[in-house]
């Protein structure tokens, strides 16, 4: 970024809290490597009934062009938007808007950054594959979706029954409840609890279950190697931890709102510095 004017184009990220999100920070490296004339802020939204709706007309009466959407808005703002992509209405949850001249549109780009990372940074293909994963919350359902779309057969194995089935239904036929002996027979494992985070060092996963060949998702990014990918590591399996997800989640949200290929590069560096 050289110089903010009357010109320059506004996009933020709105959450409670929000100050320490990476959104403004991978952001505005990424138009300062496409040379956009924009910049990125962090806007604190206050959690209350009415904040999703707030926030998307606030949009519009401020003519900013996209915001990212963290806790506690991610519902209620699916909610108010004009439209959702298909992933945002199957999840009735957006991690993005996009304003079109007042029309704005709520995307979800959670699990399809997780789709894409496997793609790009990992060469792997979900496409045709067996995917285990564990949790049935926010992110789960994200990246339940998205690989459904990709292609795979996915199992959830979840603590709570209940939300687990609801989980499995949003890929229909692709989807079924399995419990933690099922994830030995998958090809790809998805860690989507806090399990394996700070207050709760622990893997999720028997550390039997895992093999040589399986590809072991984390999408927790801090810390960045956790109990679970250690004993994937040491069966010979492909452990891959939750900053790829992170990294492409946000650089489609840059590609939705200037139209250009993100500068993925630029924004792993931002990634890399805060987590390394
Ligand atoms: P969430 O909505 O609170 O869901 C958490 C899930 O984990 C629930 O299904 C819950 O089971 C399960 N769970 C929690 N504690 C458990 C325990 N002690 N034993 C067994 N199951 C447990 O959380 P979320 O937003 O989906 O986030 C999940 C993880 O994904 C977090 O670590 C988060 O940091 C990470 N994440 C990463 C990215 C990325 O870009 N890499 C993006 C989003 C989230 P119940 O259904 O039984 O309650």
């Amino acid at each position: 970024m050289t110089s903010i004017t009357g010109a320059t184009i506004t996009v933020g990220v709105i959450g409670d809290p929000v100050r320490h999100s990476l959104s403004p920070a991978l952001h505005n490296a990424a138009f300062a490597a496409l040379g956009v004339d924009a910049v990125s802020v962090a806007y604190p939204v206050a959690t209350g009934d009415d904040a999703g709706r707030s926030a998307v007309e606030a949009m519009r009466t401020l003519g900013i062009r996209g915001l990212s959407v963290t806790m506690p808005h991610k519902e209620s703002v699916a909610a108010a938007a004009d439209r959702r992509t298909a992933a945002g209405d199957t999840l009735g949850s957006a991690n993005c808007l996009v304003n079109d001249a007042g029309v704005v549109t709520a995307p979800s780009t959670a699990g399809e950054g997780l789709v894409r990372s496997l793609l790009i940074e990992s060469s792997i293909d979900v496409s045709g594959r067996e995917v285990a994963v564990i949790g049935a919350g926010g992110a789960a359902r994200a990246v339940i979706d998205a690989l459904g779309r990709a292609g795979a057969s996915i199992t959830l194995v979840n603590r709570s029954a209940d939300r687990a089935a609801v989980a499995a239904a949003l890929v229909g036929e692709r989807g079924r409840v399995g419990v933690a002996a099922d994830l030995s027979a998958a090809d790809v494992i998805v860690n989507a609890t806090p399990i394996g985070m700070g207050s709760d060092p622990r893997s999720p996963v028997e550390p039997t279950l895992l093999r040589t060949g399986q590809v072991v998702v984390d999408l927790i990014y801090h810390p960045a190697r956790t109990a679970l990918l250690d004993a994937a590591a040491a069966v010979g399996a492909q452990a891959v931890n939750g900053l790829p997800m992170l990294l492409h989640q946000a650089a489609m949200q840059l590609e939705l709102w200037t139209g250009e290929p993100a500068p993925v590069d630029a924004m792993r560096a931002v990634v890399e510095a805060s987590f390394t």
